[in-house]
């Protein structure tokens, strides 16, 4: 192997790291895919080697590593033209032992089943992390909303609510947005909910959260995963002798999760020098506005062509020299090679699983530090948590309320995280998931398993 290039300042490394292709026990007892790329091999098998890490019971182990329910539905909608078309979705229910299951739906034309399964199972570790009363799950439709019309979408959003409509509730199964999702979206489907289900008169919009604010939506639930990413940020950088100030950093991805991370990591005073999605790379180190860039990418659908920047090549963007990298586009994307390219202090996830275990092995020998997504990117399903509690309660809370609480569950998430590392000497993915793992096994422990 090639000799890499040292971070800038290198944090400690851990005593205990997840080898680039760990293989659990667990694997072959539950007859998991043997493919090492596979994505919930890779997702489940970072949890595995935390469970083993901390000594988690075999039977939470083996509870964890697959989820509850699998649903999967296909449905006929009408395109515009007077064709019709089938359509695949999907709902995981991966686990329900802290509470309702919850977690977005994604619209996007590669959303398969494996997918579906690892985001379901990192909601549920996200949520217990977070210290929220809920489960995890996930789901989504095999679409490329850019391809349809509006009147398309409704149809399809409405038509997939219908087909999934037995499995969800609002005290069993609450989705929300993720990838290709939105707030117009989720109103749909309260909606098509509301005209369906039978809850004894009661409001039933509580079923979906990430809705528009004028319709049972929170203050602050757009901005939220972003949001949490910079609480994350704010409390972690210290440790790395930073502040938001002193920091450049690059985005990949800039969607709601990239935009909202670097508009708000830029008001804290860091400068966005480079950022990436599917129209193109750009770069400019005198900096580029994440406000202007954003309205920009609202009109024109990505962030190729913006004037203020210089496009640039892939391997340019991610080689550029910044504190800060925030990946926040789709999985897999910080791979081995992009992981020797990065030239950052510090990795802030907020998307799901973007590094695959073989990229994180090569970014903690180069010293560089990982912020996991299940800590990072939890600011999201945390505010769709009061969400879901002000429909309940026929509250409105205002955006500081909101705001003030999201931060409190941020810093304690990080904090429980700080400790697992401290304790099990580990990296802080690890960590993360042992502090989630702890609260789940409390809660087996009491519940048991029955019968
Ligand atoms: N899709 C988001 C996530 O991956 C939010 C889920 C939610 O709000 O339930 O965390």
């Amino acid at each position: 192997m090639t000799t890499l290039a040292k971070a800038p300042t290198p944090m400690q490394k851990p005593k205990n790291v997840p080898p680039a292709s760990f293989n659990s026990p667990i694997f072959d007892e539950l007859g998991f895919p043997t493919d090492p790329h596979n994505l919930y091999r890779q997702t489940v098998g970072a949890m595995l080697y935390a469970a083993e890490l901390m000594g988690l019971p075999h039977r939470v182990q083996i509870i964890l590593a697959q989820p509850k329910t699998e649903i999967m539905v296909h449905f006929p909608v009408k395109m515009d033209d007077g064709h019709y078309r089938l359509f695949k979705g999907y709902r995981v229910q991966h686990n329900n032992a802290l509470g309702p299951y919850k977690g977005g739906l994604r619209f996007h034309q590669d959303v398969h089943l494996d997918d579906v399964k690892s985001l379901a199972f990192l909601m549920t570790m996200k949520c217990s992390l977070v210290g929220v009363p809920f489960g995890g799950g996930k789901g989504g439709v095999k679409v490329d909303p850019r391809k349809h019309s509006n009147a398309e979408m409704e149809r399809i959003v409405r038509r997939f609510t219908t087909a999934i409509a037995h499995g969800i509730g609002p005290d069993y199964d609450i989705p929300a947005p993720d990838v290709g999702s939105n707030a117009q979206h989720m109103a749909w489907i309260a909606d098509t909910y509301s005209f369906l289900a039978d809850v004894g008169g009661k409001d039933p919009s509580a079923v979906i959260t990430g809705k528009p604010v004028e319709y049972g939506g929170s203050l602050g639930r757009e901005k939220a995963t972003g949001q949490g990413v910079v609480d994350t940020l704010v409390e972690m950088l210290p440790e790395l002798g930073l502040k938001p100030e002193q920091c450049t950093f690059s985005v990949l991805g800039f969607g709601n999760v990239g935009s909202w991370s670097g508009k708000i990591f830029q008001d804290k005073g860091a400068k966005m020098i480079a950022v990436a999605d599917h129209t193109g790379f750009i770069k400019n180190e005198k900096g580029i506005d994440a406000h202007d860039l954003a309205t920009y990418v609202q009109k024109k659908g990505g962030v190729g062509g913006y004037p203020n920047a210089t496009a640039v090549s892939k391997e340019e963007f991610y080689k550029t020299k910044v504190e800060v990298f925030i990946p926040a586009a789709l999985e897999q994307m910080i791979q081995e090679e992009e992981a020797k390219w990065i030239n950052a202090i510090v990795i802030a996830e907020g998307a799901n699983a973007p590094t695959t275990p073989g990229g994180e092995r090569i970014l903690i020998e180069r010293g560089i530090e990982v912020l996991p997504a299940i800590l990072c990117n939890a600011g999201g399903v945390t505010v769709s948590y009061f969400e879901w509690v002000q429909n309940k309660t026929y509250q409105m809370w205002d955006l500081e309320h909101v705001d003030r609480e999201l931060n409190k569950h941020m810093v304690k998430a990080a904090s429980k995280t700080r400790d697992a590392r401290r304790k099990y000497n580990c990296d802080l993915r690890s960590a993360a998931y042992i502090a989630a793992c702890e609260r789940l096994n409390q809660a087996y422990a009491a519940r048991g398993i029955f019968p």
